[in-house]
């Protein structure tokens, strides 16, 4: 597949769908999507749809995708470009740990089916990038090992931002977390860390798959 060109129109309409931040698009347009969905559905790779990897889950959409991590870049300083250390719970097929990696110093990503760890260890494989740790685990308890974090992004939703990542957020860091709100519905919540308090913000409704505890 000459993935590029559909890459960059891909890429396009992000842009003109409101992403801003260069560092983000040129992520998107770096990591080739096609190669982490099941053959079948390579030619959707690119358009702006979820796509099923297996086991019940999904891989959110591009425009999804670029929207959090923007959100999680918001505020990070551009002299130095990247932010720090990042986790990401809920590696799914692994394309977003690896759009994650482009934008962030390191990469945590954890995984709570063994069958989607393995599946996005082997996804990631080719791409050789040292910067992408893959875990095993429940990500509700995150990774104590890896914090402080300057970013901490939810692929899953759940009812409440787990205590625990709380805590493992660095001050000035964020998290970005579909969240089921008092009104509900899921949407996404962007916290950030002061050195007094925690500022939340409630933004649009989205539709994720459920963050669960345990591992299976
Ligand atoms: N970022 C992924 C999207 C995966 S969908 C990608 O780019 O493909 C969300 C994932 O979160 C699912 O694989 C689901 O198994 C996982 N998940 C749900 N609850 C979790 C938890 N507590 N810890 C770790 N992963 C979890």
């Amino acid at each position: 597949m000459d993935s590029h060109a559909v890459r960059m129109r891909m890429v396009q309409r992000l842009a003109a769908g409101g992403i801003a931040n260069a560092s983000v698009l040129a992520a998107m347009g770096a990591v080739e999507r096609h190669r982490f969905v099941d053959s079948a559905l390579v030619n959707q790779s690119y358009e702006d749809t979820s796509l099923p990897i297996g086991l019940g889950q999904t891989i959110s959409k591009p425009s999804v995708v670029a929207r959090m991590i923007e959100l999680l870049l918001a505020g990070t300083p551009s002299a130095s470009g990247k932010l720090g250390r990042v986790l990401e719970i809920g590696t799914g097929c692994g394309y977003q740990a690896a759009v994650l990696s482009v934008v962030a110093t390191e990469v945590y990503s954890i995984e709570r089916l063994r069958g989607l760890h393995d599946k996005a260890r082997d996804n990631l494989r080719p791409f050789r990038l040292a910067n992408v740790h893959l875990l095993f685990g429940d990500g509700m308890a995150g990774f104590a090992k890896g914090a402080p974090y300057a970013g901490i992004i939810a692929a899953a939703g759940g009812e409440a931002v787990p205590q625990a990542w709380i805590d493992q957020l660095a001050v000035g860091g964020r998290i970005v977390a579909p969240t089921l709100t008092a009104s509900g519905h899921q949407a996404l919540v962007v916290m950030e860390k002061t050195p007094r308090e925690m500022k939340q913000t409630v933004l649009e409704a989205v539709h994720f798959v459920p963050l669960k505890s345990g591992i299976a």
